[in-house]
């Protein structure tokens, strides 16, 4: 990094200073604190973590530099006197089975469900599985087996966002949805007690893994706009019949029950692309259920409007005041947060302890503002990040430098992973290489940067691989709404967190399983503050512009291949305006990333208002890509070059606009809706154009 605010420590030693500060057991005395109750958005127990947190910040950042930003949001909340069910019943009506809808039989959880599932009782004759509950997978059912999806009951595996699985189910017809993790995921080596949780890692069959199922950021009555301002009263919210919530009945249960419900059904096989390797649940594709038999599955939940509390702490940037460089994480979790997302929040607590050390014992002060944001409500939506974006909208879109997001931090020792923006690219990169990365090694052999182990995982790559970011936390509405360049950060596991969003994911099951030295937890915090660090206290805003033209570059070459193959659309957009466009933007970013190298060493960088000009430049690189407008059918998602995927909204796809309008173009064609094929061609066509305009100026912009 270098070039501190404060002249009074190198680089180096503030690096050593704060690595010093970061400490296993204070990591975990914050996980344990956080973690001793469930503490869902808006209860009791959340609030105490929140003010936990204020208590932290207030000791590492001084009172004038804590603030808590509240907010009236709708939640949605089991029914405890009534709880959700799934009850199959005998031709007789009398009661044969009924689902699980708890891990334990105590009152320290809600029972599992999914948040902003409507209340309803759905009964049918008629279960059918629908693999992951994809479009093509309906289609397949539909067309292929002529199964009368439509009225019936839907059964699939987890994969992707459940949101947009049950919003898929819902459009197909069925009544009511249920869902699950398949064993192979969460008990791949068996349910002997041994393996699973509390003596193993691995989660028992009535583990159920809950979430929310509304598919919009932030609070459903306040879409676009903040809920309310310094904590007064709402002067306006939507109708609840207004927003779009989920339409039908939703349950999430665990495998155990599956396989009763597999089980019962009509024994119709699988597709082969269907089965699921490894996997121990005898799947078949159902339809009317056999012996007379029927389900009927009944949710409860009611909507109910809370508080809720974001607990922000600042430290002023002493050359560069108006430029903020952004950390957070959400406090809020379905169950004790073990992991999500409290691995992530202890974490960015002992980071911000460090650094108010360095501020009040060693008088270091960074170039530009950093600002850490402890978030509420992400699990219902990104709720909190999004309201306090939409409440800064302009002051934020206008001065902040990055968003470096960390949500469930550590999972296991597998591999760092990031996913980012490419204009991180070298700051991250170049961080790892500053870590040391716990994992043991053989004997004798020193430890490795946290760089060579990431890139050895990459079967040692020329770099190792950054991801794309797509729409699964807190960075959601600083990406997609005001294109803040932004990067979420994690240590992962051999498979996804088997805990996740379960009774499970406790703090003993982390002490347990997942970081026993809390050294993971160490490494982490560290990368994490080295990014933030080397984005606050660098004169020239380290960006990868070279990235970013690169990556643009391929993703156009990749849409262009599709959209060329998708029908005949050469006829009615020109291509080839946009690959010039793009091309133009290469051109330009390579001139860029050589004048600043030249910038470096021919004096410039002594002149404060052309290191400031420069900065003004790179940081609003991201923000050209903003069509104001947003994406066609999707006005809160603005950033053209990359969107959350509507199919999977954790996945991300790259020219949303004129792919999400090519495709509904071709879906017209194919299913003889000329009205349909018309009106999207009409929205593709116009994006079309304005992206390529946005790429255009963008490109003159560079120089
Ligand atoms: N991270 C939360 C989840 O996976 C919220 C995601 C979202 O609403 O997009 O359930
Ligand atoms: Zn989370
Ligand atoms: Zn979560």
């Amino acid at each position: 990094c270098g070039d501190s605010g404060s002249l009074a420590m190198s680089d180096e030693q503030v690096r050593q200073r704060m690595f010093a500060e970061i400490k296993p057991e204070s990591i975990r005395a914050r996980l344990k604190r956080m973690t001793n109750a469930s503490h869902p958005a808006g209860t009791a127990a959340n609030n105490a973590v929140a003010q936990y947190i204020k208590e932290s910040f207030l000791a590492d950042f001084g009172a004038e530099n804590v603030k808590e930003a509240k907010y009236r949001v709708l939640l949605s909340r089991p029914n405890s006197t009534h709880p959700n069910s799934g009850l199959i019943s005998n031709r007789d009506g009398t009661a044969f089975r009924e689902l699980k809808n708890k891990e334990f039989p105590s009152d320290a959880f809600d029972g599992a469900y999914f948040a902003f599932a409507p209340q309803g009782e759905e009964t049918s004759d008629r279960l059918i599985y629908a693999n992951v509950a994809t479009e093509e997978d309906f289609e397949y059912l539909v067309n292929n087996q002529s199964l009368p999806v439509n009225g019936s009951i839907i059964l699939a595996r987890y994969g992707g966002f459940r949101g947009d699985q049950v919003e898929i189910s819902a459009r197909y017809g069925a009544r009511a949805v249920i869902l699950f993790l398949d064993p192979s995921l969460v008990a791949p080596h068996g349910t002997n007690v041994s393996l699973v949780y509390p003596n193993g890692p691995w989660m028992p069959e009535f583990a159920i893994s809950r979430g929310t199922i509304y598919r919009e950021n932030g609070d459903p009555l306040s879409q676009s706009f903040v809920s309310s301002i310094g904590s007064k009263e709402p002067v306006y919210r939507t109708a609840v019949e207004d927003a779009e919530l989920p339409k039908i009945p939703a349950l999430p249960i665990g495998y155990g029950d599956a396989r009763v419900l597999f089980e019962l059904m009509d024994q119709k096989s699988i597709p082969s692309d269907w089965h699921v390797t490894d996997s121990t649940l005898p799947y078949v594709l159902g339809g009317v259920l056999p012996e007379g038999r029927r389900l009927t599955v009944t949710v409860t939940n009611y909507l109910e409007e809370s508080e809720i509390t974001n607990v922000i702490g600042t430290i002023p940037g002493c050359i560069e005041p108006d430029r903020y460089v952004i950390f957070g994480n959400h406090f809020d979790a379905w169950t004790m947060g073990g992991i999500d997302p409290n691995s992530g929040t202890a974490a960015m607590l002992e980071l911000a302890h460090s650094m108010g050390i360095l501020k009040s014992r060693e008088g270091w002060c960074p170039r530009r503002t950093i600002i850490v944001g402890a978030w509420d409500a992400e699990e219902y939506g990104l709720i909190g990040s999004t309201e306090w974006v939409e409440e800064n909208l302009q002051v934020l879109q206008d001065r902040t430098v990055a968003y470096i997001n960390i949500d469930a931090a550590v999972r296991g020792h597998v591999a760092f992973s990031a996913m980012a923006m490419p204009l991180l690219t070298d700051v991250i990169l170049s961080a790892t290489k500053r870590v040391t990365d716990p994992s043991p090694m053989p004997d004798g052999q020193p430890l490795q940067t946290m760089y060579d182990a990431w890139k050895k995982h990459w079967r040692n790559d020329s770099t190792p691989r950054i991801l794309n970011l797509g729409g699964g936390s807190d960075y959601g509405s600083f990406v997609n709404m005001i294109g803040v360049t932004s990067a979420d950060l994690r240590y992962n596991a051999e498979v996804a967190n088997p805990a996740y969003h379960t009774a499970y994911e406790t703090f003993d099951y982390v002490e347990k399983f997942v970081d026993p030295t809390f050294l993971y937890h160490v490494a982490m915090t560290q990368v994490w503050g080295e990014i933030v660090r080397d984005l606050a206290e660098s004169a020239v805003v380290p960006f990868s512009v070279g990235s970013f033209a690169d990556r643009m570059n391929s993703s156009w070459h990749r849409a262009r291949t599709e959209l060329t193959t998708m029908f005949n659309l050469t006829m009615e957009i020109d291509l080839d305006l946009m690959t010039t466009a793009v091309a133009l933007f290469g051109r330009n970013a390579k001139s860029l990333v050589e004048d600043i190298s030249k910038f470096k060493t021919d004096g410039r960088l002594h002149n404060p208002l052309l290191v400031r000009e420069m900065n003004d430049r790179l940081i609003k690189i991201e923000r050209m890509f903003l069509e104001p407008s947003g994406l066609p059918g999707r006005p809160l998602d603005r950033h053209v070059l990359q969107a959350p995927s509507r199919i999977n909204s954790y996945g991300s796809i790259s020219f949303a606009g004129v792919m999400d309008s090519a495709a509904y173009t071709a879906e017209g064609y194919k299913e003889n809706d000329p009205a349909k094929a018309a009106k999207w061609l009409k929205e593709l066509k116009l994006h079309f154009i304005k992206v390529v305009q946005i790429v255009d100026r963008a490109a003159r912009f560079l120089l």
